[in-house]
């Protein structure tokens, strides 16, 4: 069975396959493919290789931890992995 391909909120961007992070069990609202976009929050101009502040560092975190953020809040921000 093949996992679910998920479509980049942000750009509409479809994984081709599962990366192994959380982007396969949630949408990413933006991904690597994402043009710079302006952050909700801060305002100030993010892209994939230049995030802004309100970015919490998902590499940083067990998985375990991951999936309870996602569980808690279901419209989470994603880091791309570069
Ligand atoms: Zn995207
Ligand atoms: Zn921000």
């Amino acid at each position: 069975m093949n996992a679910p391909i998920l479509t980049c909120t942000g750009c509409g961007h479809t994984k081709d396959a599962p990366t192994g992070d959380p982007t396969d069990l949630f949408p990413s609202e933006h991904c690597g493919d994402c043009p710079p976009w302006t952050c909700a929050d801060c305002g100030q101009i993010c892209s994939a290789q230049a995030l802004c502040g309100c970015w919490i560092r998902l590499d940083t975190m067990a998985a375990a931890d991951i999936k309870a953020l996602f569980a808690a809040d279901g419209g989470f921000h994603i880091t791309p992995k570069a």
